[in-house]
């Protein structure tokens, strides 16, 4: 498979056309964002680190039934995906509370959501990603109730499996961020799943393994990545 065109440039990944019209190559770079693009930064082999750390969850959900983009690795900083129409939207579950939702409500950082909880924001940086809600996405017609339905539906679907691994592996599935897409008329899983979008933490210290550090500024990021894929037994290049 080869790549044609440079489709898109995101803040961690590049996407690029290829000679099948219903496959794209998705590129995972070095490059580290957080507050909107504000402060980046590289990092040595988180690009191949993210790389495989979503094909192995993609897998993961797929062998569960849940509809993916991922078709397979090309090589350590490239997957091939299914071309999706991607829905400006991101789907949030969270199991515990932390993050925007602590500054949004004022509730106890750490505190336990039971049942969890969920959350639509809209995908748009110069608006900073507001929340948005189920009225909002139809009025504007950014999905249909159905794929509305789906999203969440599938979203819980994801916590199930992945909380599960996770805690199998000694950590915590705080929250994290999903996005869909349309192929062929049905809705499935697109984006990536890495700790870029996640929060985890170590069960015993509660030892942030995710993007948090390089937000919050902690230092040992790839490490942490690192660790976390290999406490999964996530192969790595
Ligand atoms: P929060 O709303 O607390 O900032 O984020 C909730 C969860 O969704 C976190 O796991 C966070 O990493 C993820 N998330 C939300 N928005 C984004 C985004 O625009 N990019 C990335 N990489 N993750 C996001």
């Amino acid at each position: 498979m080869n790549k044609v065109k440079e489709l898109f440039t995101g803040k961690a990944k590049t996407i690029y056309s290829t000679d099948d019209q219903d496959k794209l190559i998705m590129l995972f770079r070095n490059d580290t964002s957080a507050f909107d693009g504000e402060k980046i930064e590289q990092f040595d082999r988180k690009g191949m680190i993210n790389n495989h750390f979503t094909a192995f969850i993609m897998d993961k959900l797929a062998a569960a039934g849940v509809p993916t983009h991922h078709e397979k690795i090309i090589n350590d900083q490239e997957s091939l995906v299914k071309c999706l129409d991607m829905l400006p939207i991101e789907c949030v579950v969270r199991n515990i509370a932390t993050g925007s939702l602590v500054k949004r409500l004022g509730v106890e950082d750490g505190l336990e959501l039971n049942p969890a909880t969920f959350e639509f924001f809209l995908k748009n940086d110069e608006l900073h990603d507001p929340m948005i809600n189920d009225y909002h996405i139809i009025s504007f017609n950014w999905a249909t109730q159905d794929e509305i339905e789906k999203m969440k539906a599938l979203t819980f679907e994801v916590n199930t499996i992945l909380k599960q691994l996770f805690l199998d592996a000694g950590m915590l599935l705080v929250d994290y961020k999903l996005e869909f897409g349309r192929f062929k008329g049905e809705l499935y899983l697109g984006d990536e799943f890495t700790p870029d979008g996640c929060r985890l933490w170590d069960i015993d210290t509660r030892k942030k393994l995710d993007k948090d550090r390089f937000r919050q500024g902690l230092g040992g990021v790839v490490e942490a990545y690192e660790e976390v894929a290999h406490r999964l037994g996530v192969e790595l290049g």
